[in-house]
């Protein structure tokens, strides 16, 4: 592990705050801001340009991605959100060996009732799912994946496709990942699953939630405790408008009630370029975030900690506005990742 890089740099939007000319401090957990009394007398390293947390695909599938191929992209860091726990670590190293400094962080396997979603279906090889007979089942195979390094806790609450993790075996889960200090995130799909999941203490939904409009007293609830994952293009990509309407319209409640959205495509499921998605950043404009609220929701800074690697830009970007046109601008002008080992650092 290499000691921080501290270097003075032209701007960097940190903590939500764009900054001048301002001393950082790069390292292993995040850009910090050094401030004034406590920076080094003479700072002999200058980075040109701006920096800012990566951008971050909070809902990918790895093993369905085309994450190995070495082409540019503007994704920082990924959360996979639901694989089997053998596999993942050389899809990691792929993926991370096609993109120098990548930050990838995973859930592991989904945990499900016995026959539950989606173990059922073709896409998830044997493993994807933790199918828990009761409480103790689901507690030893929570620890079991924050042993293994696991950012989240992924739970299944699809009330249309088979059995579901009863009350206590939810209890269970959400206790265990607290007590590991991890966030629980949840897929739930069906009529009752977004309040169900509330209820049971559960931080962040995969989904902004498609299959049922809910209530605005319940959306306030939400919005007071939860996180919520976008994937809103994942409804056009399966030609299905008024899945699309629903979850846009929830998710447009649910931001405008003060709730934290988060970028997510479900990157594996019909989208495979490892990228940013154009049709995800207009779709969450549509649900009215625009500006400094789709920036934060690129960034994710409130869903995960900070991690090795910062989005580098071109001196051109100065505030949320102008880095949003960039990400948005010719795929050459697009801002990149960058691990903090591999800065040339100038002479300030
Ligand atoms: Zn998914």
């Amino acid at each position: 592990m290499r000691p921080p890089i501290v270097a003075r740099v032209d701007r960097a939007r940190i903590a939500g705050r764009w900054v001048a000319d301002a001393v950082v401090e790069l390292g292993e957990a995040g850009m910090r801001l050094v401030p004034g009394d406590e920076a080094p007398p003479r700072i002999r390293s200058r980075i040109h340009g701006t920096l800012l947390p990566p951008i971050t695909d909070a809902h990918v599938h790895l093993g369905l991605a085309d994450a190995a191929l070495a082409a540019p992209t503007t994704l920082g860091r990924v959360l996979d959100l639901g694989w089997a726990p053998a596999a993942l670590p050389a899809l990691v190293e792929a993926a991370t060996a096609a993109h120098r400094g990548l930050d990838v962080r995973f859930a592991g396997p989904f945990h499900a009732a016995i026959g539950g979603y989606p173990s059922d279906r073709a896409w998830a090889p044997p493993g994807a799912v933790a199918e828990l007979a009761g409480a103790s089942d689901a507690v030893r195979s929570v620890r079991a994946q924050a042993r293994a390094g696991a950012s989240v806790i992924k739970v299944s609450l699809n009330a249309e496709a088979g059995p579901v993790p009863d009350a206590a075996m939810l209890a269970a889960i959400v206790d265990e990942a607290h007590a590991h200090g991890l966030l629980l995130v949840a897929h739930a799909q069906g009529p009752g699953a977004a309040e169900r999941a509330l209820a049971a203490g559960v931080d962040v939904l995969a989904h902004a939630p498609w299959t049922e409009r809910l209530s605005d007293e319940l959306i306030g609830e939400a919005a007071a405790s939860q996180t919520w994952i976008s994937t809103l293009a994942m409804h056009e990509r399966d030609g299905d408008p008024a899945a699309l309407e629903r979850a846009t319209d929830n998710l447009a409640r649910f931001a405008a009630a003060g709730g934290a959205v988060a970028y997510g495509t479900d990157l594996g499921n019909g989208l495979t370029r490892f990228d940013l998605d154009d049709s995800e950043v207009a779709a969450l404009r549509r649900a009215g975030l625009d500006g400094t609220a789709l920036v934060d929701a690129l960034l994710a800074e409130h869903l995960l900690p900070p991690g090795p690697t910062v989005t580098s830009c071109t001196a051109a970007v100065h505030d949320d506005e102008s880095l949003l046109a960039a990400l948005l601008g010719p795929p050459r002008h697009r801002p990149r990742p960058l691990p903090h080992t591999t800065f040339d650092l100038e002479d300030a």
